[in-house]
């Protein structure tokens, strides 16, 4: 038997030892599981988690990860008793945006793969007879939910490792991580040091106490949530025989922020409406831990549960003959983002976490680690749950207090796809923000930055559009965080100049004698070319799935500015830079800025400023060169992610306004205008570009992606050829695919399911307004068969709406104005 890694996994909760299960099973033998508290009832959150588990997510990552648990939990049990209790869940809706939240919802599950329908009040009753048919207007029925038992599944999970070689060390803390050379070499206890290749901290909300042991930030916080008993409850009494504790299904009354759990006679209720409760590590109670105390349970504040109660009591009447018995605030943690926490330190290699996951995700997280682990990538795309996803302003505690605070909050509101956070704001802005706001710039948010979405100061051109651009009203929903500005934007764009704040796409310097050959070896693309070139190309992992798309421009021999999708790229080159050997990486984005200047008259805008040469001869289709702009050094690069003639313009924070000021003075007669990322990515999904993360993820190959194009077979083995060597664009059985709306007004934002045949058939990844084609435009993953003309129907609230599958790209195919 091959000698696997020694493995030790801190914390023996549910997802260490799902983690445990799940390396055990893939011949890892060598895992010893420690945790401070006693075994198998430790005291942290999944000793007494109450264990509900929606599937429902609007992402795929987490519902698939939920759906694994759901699999793999049915089949444990502890000596004949169950682990999974599939009962069901129903969540009601008791205002009519609820309601159509839940049609929402039901198309997540469709896109996912979970069987769910919305239910008429009637139906709801009839599935849980203790809900007033009156207090609601409907509810979302997922058959497959149901209840974890977190507790005995930990006992279940724990004895098939032990089976396996694994040992489970109870009453065991750790102090410390040891390590040498830059890598993990153990754990200290307080007894004794337990020597260790790779060492997972699943120590759920105490995750920053270890990770500052190995000087890793984890950007979790630990909240209270209230959890509460009734006594008896008539109407309950004899449905349950006691080993199975509960028959109706699981509940969830989000408008008032409950959820209710059945148990023999009794029900347990979760509330999310109170204040959010932080706690801190040096607050938790002390003791012996048993089943009514333990580090992780606080005393239950009364006060904060005389509201949930009696709204309890209007959902659900036979609970005014009840009481509360018992409660208690219970501890767990919330991310910035409300996500998982997943991966490796940067700085101690070997030395990983996963944090930050419900019971609900616990086993679908457990195996994306152990195959991380084992095999270097996860079946499942990962981004969203990466620990290095965040930037380092992300990072400190004040923003991870103040974020994590908000996901609490947030937990069960209706949240719009382009809502940004409240607060806290202003983290990120780029040198040309002061502009931005004279010109009264809309901002949104994301990864810290402030980003427009379109600009107050061109809503006079709405006026001025032409029939054929004027865009048509929007639904309630899809209204939101849109302004026909974001036409006039569009059509300005297409037929004079705009100038777009680009400033906030992570920009990497990759130099020394080893840059080229890492780009090389990374990378799909041919970079060994002149000083000068622009590639646009892919990073691949071993399986072949597209884990980046990069923009390279070689500025020297030895100096490579790259383009990313963001801080996940940072962490991968810099790591694959150390392998190598002989190229450094470094994060320059703060320092500098870049407008993309855009359209028609971009050249006639661009030349005015310059005696360099900005003529196609001068500056070709994907060339960079560096040059003076009315006295301002820039480098250009003959780009456009929206599809029209023009230069990403970059230079440094401190000229930044500078140039922004200059470009716009000259652009002032040929019609120039700031233009925000709606008409940017309207324009862009005309012009087929896609987006990393949204359209494309690791779960894709290149050729699936349409992206074939920037594959170099020829040039020799990078990372992922060989996974890739026998594809092509023929071989592939499902597509990114292009869809108009047929009906030329009806606007989807993204994750709706597509039907074929009446039947789910893909999901929508992308979708705008096509301002320039006059309809709206939505890329979605279909089967390959699925070829243009194709009729298909995208659900929408419930609404079947018509679309059909589109040659792409839908503007400028023969790529004349962008070459132009
Ligand atoms: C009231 C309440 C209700 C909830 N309801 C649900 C629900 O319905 N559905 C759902 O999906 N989720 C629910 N959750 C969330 C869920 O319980 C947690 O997210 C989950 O149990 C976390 O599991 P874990 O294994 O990461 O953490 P834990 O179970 O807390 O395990 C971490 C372990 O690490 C150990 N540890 C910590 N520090 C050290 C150290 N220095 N040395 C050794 N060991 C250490 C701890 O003792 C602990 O056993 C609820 C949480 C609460 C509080």
């Amino acid at each position: 038997m091959p000698v696997t890694p020694a493995v030790v996994i801190i914390g023996a909760g549910i997802v260490g030892a799902n983690l445990a299960d799940e390396l055990t099973a893939r011949g890892w033998n060598r895992v010893t599981v420690v945790d401070q508290g006693p075994l198998p009832l430790t005291g942290g959150s999944s000793s007494h988690a109450p264990g509900l588990v929606f599937q429902t997510n609007s992402g795929k990552t987490m519902a698939e990860f939920a759906r694994y648990t759901v699999e793999k939990f049915l089949r444990l049990d502890v000596d004949g008793a169950w682990c999974f209790n599939q009962v069901g869940g129903l969540e009601v809706a008791t205002t009519p945006e609820r309601l159509a939240e839940l049609h929402r919802r039901q198309g997540w599950d469709a896109s996912w793969g979970i069987e769910a329908t919305v239910v008429s009040p009637q139906e709801c009753a009839r599935l849980h007879p203790l809900v007033d048919p009156a207090r609601i207007l409907g509810g979302l029925h997922v058959p497959t939910d149901g209840l974890a038992k977190a507790a005995r599944a930990v006992v279940a999970l724990a004895r098939r490792a032990q089976a396996r070689g694994a040992r489970f060390q109870g009453s065991t803390r750790v102090t410390g991580i040891e390590q040498a050379g830059g890598r993990v070499t153990g754990v200290r206890t307080s007894a004794e040091v337990i020597p260790a290749d790779i060492v997972v901290s699943c120590a759920g909300f105490w995750g920053p106490a270890i990770g500052a042991m190995a000087g890793m930030p984890v950007p979790l916080l630990p909240l209270a949530h209230q959890f509460a008993w009734t006594g008896q409850v008539p109407g309950l009494a004899g449905r349950n025989d006691e080993l199975a504790e509960a028959s109706l299904p699981i509940l969830r009354h989000q408008d008032q922020d409950l959820y209710y759990r059945e148990k023999g006679d009794r029900l347990g209720i979760g509330s999310y409406a109170h204040r959010p409760m932080p706690v801190e590590l040096s607050e938790l109670p002390g003791g012996e831990v048993t089943q009514a105390s333990m580090p992780s349970m606080l005393p239950f504040t009364e006060e904060d549960f005389a509201g949930p109660w009696e709204q309890s009591k209007l959902l659900l009447p036979a609970l005014r003959a009840a009481k509360v018995d018992s409660g208690f605030n219970g501890i767990f943690s919330f991310t910035p983002d409300g996500n998982p926490l997943i991966g490796e330190s940067a700085d101690v290699a070997g030395f990983w976490i996963a944090e930050a996951v419900w019971v609900t995700h616990s086993a679908g997280v457990a195996r994306a680690v152990a195959q991380l682990l084992t095999e270097g990538r996860s079946e499942i795309d990962v981004h969203g749950c990466d620990v290095h996803r965040f930037e380092q302003v992300q990072l400190s505690e004040s923003y991870v207090r103040e974020t994590a605070q908000r996901s609490f909050v947030e937990v069960y509101d209706i949240l719009h796809p382009l809502q940004p956070r409240r607060s806290p704001r202003g983290v990120r802005v780029s040198p040309f923000h002061a502009r931005q706001r004279e010109l009264g710039a809309v901002f949104l948010e994301a990864a810290g930055w402030e980003r427009p979405h379109w600009y107050e100061a061109n809503a006079p051109l709405v006026a001025q559009l032409p029939p054929e651009w004027v865009p048509p009203e929007r639904d309630a929903w899809a209204g939101q965080f849109w302004s026909p500005i974001a036409a006039a934007e569009a059509w300005r764009t297409r037929t004079a100049v705009a100038l777009y704040d680009m400033t906030p796409l992570t920009r990497l310097e990759i130099t020394g004698p080893g840059a080229l050959d890492l780009l090389q070896r990374v990378t799909t693309g041919q970079l060994d070319k002149s000083v000068g070139s622009v590639t646009y190309t892919l990073a691949l992992d071993e399986a072949g799935g597209v884990r980046s798309d990069l923009t390279v421009a070689r500025l020297g021999e030895q100096l490579f500015q790259v383009g990313v999708n963001g801080a996940l790229d940072h962490d991968y080159l810099r790591r694959q830079a150390a392998v190598g050997g002989g190229a450094e990486v470094r994060d320059v984005t703060g320092g500098t800025g870049c407008i993309g200047v855009w359209g028609p008259r971009a050249r006639d805008l661009v030349q005015s400023l310059t005696d360099d040469d900005f003529s196609n001869d001068g500056l070709k289709y994907f060339r960079a060169k560096r040059a003076r702009l009315g006295g301002v050094p820039v480098t250009a690069m003959r780009l456009s992610y929206v599809g029209e003639l023009g230069w990403e313009l970059y230079t440094g924070a401190d000229t930044g306004l500078r140039l922004w000021d200059v470009l716009w003075a000259a652009g002032r007669d040929l019609g120039v205008i700031a233009a925000g990322r709606a008409a940017f990515n309207s324009l862009r999904l005309e012009k087929g570009y896609r987006s990393w993360g949204a359209d494309v993820t690791t779960e894709h190959n290149p050729y699936e992606a349409g992206l074939g194009f920037a594959v170099r077979k020829q040039k020799g083995a990078f990372t992922g050829s060989a996974a890739i060597a026998g594809l092509d664009d023929g071989s592939v059985v499902r597509r990114l695919s292009c869809l108009t709306i047929d009906d030329g007004r009806s606007v989807v934002l993204g994750q709706e399911p597509v039907y074929l045949d009446g039947r789910p058939a893909g999901y929508v990844t992308s979708a705008a307004f096509g301002h320039t084609v006059g309809c709206p435009v939505a890329y979605a993953w279909l089967p390959a068969a699925a070829g243009a003309g194709t009729r298909v129907e995208i659900g929408y609230f419930g609404r079947r709406i018509a679309a059909t599958v589109a040659a792409e790209p839908l503007v400028d195919p023969e790529m004349t104005r962008i070459r132009g």
